[in-house]
């Protein structure tokens, strides 16, 4: 099974990320997440990619494509994968659509998940996020059992800093020229599905189960 999220950012991705890829035993594969862990560790790519990301901006294609397309090659994604926030670009999605093609594979489902623009501000402000595992909880939304730590890990949660008011906006933005051709795209080959992401949690996975269907 071969999965990628779109929607814009504070769409609940990555946490429907988390539940899908733990029911259908795939990996989770997060761009973010990566930037971040490579942040953290001070590598050169996280050097470079932490320049645009505390903008808001997209860290550049070239080295986004090679990331995804090295780690997708890996052993744990031979029975699938799930892609959270790759491709956010036009280019992306055909590296990602020549990667599938040179192994003869191809991508079962695109799913946009849905939210109105002006619920993603809230959304974004009051999450909080577990450094190590990725998890993601809102203060309001989806609070943790523990204030302060993960539920999955039980680390110290934090507020990511391209959270902050003036880079969502930004984000938005780039989400809204960048990205959001890419639902035209899948549309046009067929494999975009859809789900409403303003409803509770729960209820976005069990719409997201029906399109998955058992595995
Ligand atoms: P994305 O990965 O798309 O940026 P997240 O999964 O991190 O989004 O979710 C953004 C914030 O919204 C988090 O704080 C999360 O707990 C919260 N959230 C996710 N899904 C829902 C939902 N269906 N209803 C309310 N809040 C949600
Ligand atoms: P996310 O964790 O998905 O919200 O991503 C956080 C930030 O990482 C984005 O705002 C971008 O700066 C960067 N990023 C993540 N995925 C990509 C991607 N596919 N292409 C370019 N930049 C990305």
């Amino acid at each position: 099974m071969k999965i990628i999220l779109l929607g814009p950012p504070g769409a609940g991705k990555g946490t429907q990320a988390k539940m899908i890829s733990s029911k259908y035993s795939i990996p989770h594969i997060s761009t973010g997440d990566i930037f971040r862990k490579n942040i953290s560790e001070k590598t050169p790519l996280g050097i470079k990619a932490k320049e645009y990301m505390d903008k808001g901006l997209l860290v550049p294609d070239e080295l986004t494509i090679d990331l995804v397309n090295d780690r997708v090659k890996h052993d744990d994604c031979k029975q699938g994968f799930l892609l959270d926030g790759f491709p956010r670009t036009v280019k992306q999605a055909e590296a990602l659509d020549l990667f599938l093609e040179e192994n003869h594979e191809k991508l079962d489902t695109a799913l946009l998940i849905e939210v109105p623009k002006d619920s993603i501000l809230e959304r974004m402000t009051g999450r909080r996020v577990c450094p190590v595992c990725g998890a993601s909880f809102h203060v309001k939304f989806n609070p943790p059992k523990v204030e302060g730590k993960c539920d999955l890990c039980g680390n110290d949660i934090i507020q990511r800093k391209d959270d902050s008011e003036d880079t969502v906006r930004e984000r938005l933005d780039v989400y809204e020229k960048q990205t959001q051709p890419l639902a035209e795209y899948y549309r046009s080959k067929n494999t975009l599905r859809v789900v409403d992401g303003s409803k509770d949690i729960n209820v976005v996975f069990d719409d997201i189960s029906n399109i998955l269907g058992r595995d």
